[in-house]
Order: C-alpha cells, then sequence, then structure tokens
C-alpha cells in the first residue's frame, strides 16, 4: 500500500480537513502518479456538501489531476516514470460494453468509476480523487500531457476543458456558426475558449456585468447580460447553438429564446435542483432541442489535450494552497471565480 495525504469532507456539513489513507501498490497495469496540481471543479463542491445526495464519506474530491508518473506496474506500456500526465473525471469503466467498444466510456452501460466517489454507480470501494498528492490508476484511464509550462493551467482542461469541448465536436461547431456559451465560470471560460479555437463567432450570455470585458478577452465578440431583457430580446432567433454550464436552477425559456429554428441547447450544469420546466412551446414552434453532456470519453479526452495544446490553451487560473480550499468553495458560490481555483499539490507538506 502507498501512504497518501489528502484533503476530505468527513460530512456535508463541515470544511474539508487534511485526511491521511492508503492507495494500492500498482498492479500490473497500473499508473502510479505524484500529484503536482489539481482543479477545482463545481461538482466537487456539490458532492463534499452532499448536494446531489450520493456523496460516500469521507469523500477526497478533485478530477482534474496534472502530475508525474512515479512508478509503473509490470505491464505498463503506454507511460514511463518521469512522464507528465493527466487523469480526468474517470479511472475505470467495464471496457466491454458497446459505449466502452466506441470510446464513450462515462456512459459505460455498467457504470464507469468515477476518480472521486466512485461506487456511486456499482461496486463497493468508495475511491478518493485529486485532493492528495498521490493516485494510483490503471494505464487506460491516463491521458498524456503535451503542454510543456503552464501546467497548473493545464489541470481544468481534465474535466472543464473535455466537458465543453464533447459537446461542440457532437453538435459540431464551427466557422460560420454563433454560439452562446452561458455562464463565465470554470466550464463557460473554458468553452468560449475552446469554440472560439474550433472557429465559431462566441456569445458570452452572463448574469455578471463585470465579466464583459474578460468575457471578449478570452474569445467571445459579443456579451448579452441575461439579467437585462432589452438585451436578451435583441438576441431573439440568433444564435445556432447554446452551451449552457450554470451551476444553479433558472429560467431555460429565456435562453431558449436565443436559439434559431433547429437550434440546440446543451446542459452541462447540473445543480442540485431542478430547472424550472420549460415551456413547450418554446421548443415546438422553431423545432428546438434541450439536450444535455457528460464528460466526454478517455479518446476524446487525449483529443481535447492535443487540440488545447496546439491552440495554446489553458486555463485562467487562481493557484491555492491546499488550506485555502474552503475559501474557495465559497467565493465559487458567489460566482467569485476568475475562472478556475487550482491547488498547488506541493503546499500539502505544510498540512
Ligand atoms: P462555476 O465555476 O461555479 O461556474 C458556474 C457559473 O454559472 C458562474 O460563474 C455563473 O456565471 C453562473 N451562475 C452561477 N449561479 C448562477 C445563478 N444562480 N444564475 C445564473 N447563473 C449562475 O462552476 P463550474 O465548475 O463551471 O461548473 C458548472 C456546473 O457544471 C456545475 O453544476 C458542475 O457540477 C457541472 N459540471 C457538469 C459536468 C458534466 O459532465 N455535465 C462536468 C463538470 C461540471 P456568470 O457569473 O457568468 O453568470
Ligand atoms: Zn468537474
Amino acid at each position: 500500500m502507498i501512504k497518501t495525504r489528502g484533503y476530505a469532507a468527513l460530512n456535508g456539513d463541515q470544511p474539508l480537513q487534511p485526511f491521511d489513507f492508503e492507495r494500492r501498490a500498482p498492479a500490473p497495469q497500473d499508473v502510479q502518479i505524484d500529484i503536482l496540481y489539481c482543479g477545482v471543479c463545481h461538482s466537487d463542491l456539490h458532492t463534499a456538501r452532499n448536494e446531489w445526495g450520493n456523496t460516500l464519506f469521507p469523500s477526497v474530491p478533485g478530477h482534474e489531476i496534472v502530475g508525474r508518473v512515479a512508478a509503473i506496474g509490470s505491464a505498463v506500456d503506454k507511460f514511463q516514470v518521469g512522464d507528465l500526465v493527466g487523469v480526468g473525471c474517470m479511472i475505470d469503466s467495464c471496457q466491454h460494453c458497446p459505449s466502452c467498444a466506441e470510446g464513450l466510456e462515462q456512459f459505460c452501460d455498467n457504470g464507469f468509476t468515477g476518480t472521486y466517489n466512485g461506487s456511486a454507480f456499482g461496486g463497493q470501494e468508495n475511491t478518493y480523487g485529486g485532493y492528495a498528492n498521490n493516485i494510483v490508476v490503471r494505464q487506460e484511464f491516463v491521458l498524456k500531457i503535451s503542454h510543456t509550462d503552464n501546467l497548473a493551467a493545464v489541470a481544468p482542461l481534465l474535466c472543464a476543458g473535455i466537458t465543453t469541448y464533447s459537446p461542440l465536436r457532437h453538435w459540431s461547431v464551427g466557422p460560420g456558426q454563433k454560439v452562446g456559451v452561458v455562464g463565465l465560470g470554470g466550464l463557460g471560460h473554458m468553452g468560449v475558449k475552446i469554440a472560439r479555437a474550433m472557429g465559431a463567432q462566441v456569445v458570452l450570455i452572463t448574469t455578471s456585468p463585470d465579466k464583459s470585458a474578460d468575457g471578449l478577452r478570452l474569445g467571445a465578440e459579443e456579451v448579452i447580460i441575461s439579467t437585462d431583457p432589452q438585451q436578451m430580446a435583441a438576441a431573439r432567433n440568433s444564435l445556432d447553438f447554446i452551451l449552457n454550464t450554470v451551476a444553479a436552477p433558472h429560467d431555460l425559456d429565456a435562453l431558449l429564446a436565443l436559439l434559431k429554428r433547429d437550434g440546440t441547447m446543451t446542459l452541462v450544469g447540473a445543480p442540485a435542483d431542478p430547472h424550472p420546466a420549460p415551456d413547450v412551446f418554446s421548443l415546438i414552434f422553431k423545432r428546438r432541442k434541450l439536450a444535455g453532456s457528460l464528460i466526454g470519453g478517455i479518446q476524446e479526452t487525449q483529443e481535447m489535450l492535443d487540440f488545447c495544446a496546439e491552440h495554446g490553451i489553458v486555463s485562467d487560473i487562481e493557484l491555492i494552497p491546499m488550506e485555502g480550499i474552503n475559501d474557495a468553495y465559497e467565493r465559487m458560490l458567489q460566482g467569485d471565480v476568475r475562472y478556475r481555483f487550482v491547488i498547488d499539490m506541493a503546499s500539502l507538506a505544510n498540512n
């Protein structure tokens, strides 16, 4: 076994605190990774506070992991000690169902294993995530990092990057299309950057007027303040696709009205409480579609990492020490993230 130091929520009402535990020693197909950085996703907060009602405690969140290979099992052929690698939201899946065969492990018919809170989809063992100094993962779920610097800012690609890249690819976003991104947080700011790099014309839709300038800097050509009815009315029927990253329940009709005929709004935000049900007339009059999307498969995550490296895309981050996590959660709840917190895991040595 390997001794690991991390940070855990012991229940949904208490701040995260230092937590010692053990990982398995690498099996033949396993890669042991020393974690350098871990991004802070809003899903970590939903889980640590048991907002989705399925948290196994103690809970060690974190699924935006960048680190270096420290050891490999005897059958590992994709990685060597010293390689720079990433781990995202999944660490296992059945590997034989039709979804896994298509490289869509996130839709594994037998339930993928999450990097943390892993037995929620079956199995007995709770998995512990990346708010820790190391992790052991089978090589099929380890990603190669080809960025060479700014590694802390690469970490958020492992969830925020793939969760926005995958729907943008699936709905064939590209040149000639006008694409709305709703919410400028961790996911949203990656969505703006990636949609722009794919060649689309990007419109940021935000509740925060003070994020307008950042929206334009990150790649949007236009910003709509969603709380301003005049701006919303002026943008009706103008968008081909909307990526909605908002982490709280809100009025979907106001956003659906921005879609052109046959346009799609894809939800990736996963609020604890449901959105008010949309009005069917928002959909049927212009044959609009409302859809959802879950992270992305391993092959697509590698494709996204390579795409971002090629286009010079990383996350805009605020680096925090591990002990800053509870303050970071509070700021996240206030929409005060510019635009992703990333934990410097070297700080764990002080805890
Ligand atoms: P985040 O950094 O907190 O950003 C969420 C953004 O939503 C905020 O910055 C804010 O943007 C907007 N917002 C928040 N509360 C709002 C409200 N009451 N009304 C309107 N807008 C509000 O969170 P994140 O890490 O990007 O995650 C976003 C959501 O996606 C979370 O629910 C998370 O669990 C989920 N998620 C889903 C997947 C998936 O696979 N589908 C993967 C990862 C995360 P503005 O200030 O610009 O309005
Ligand atoms: Zn996430």
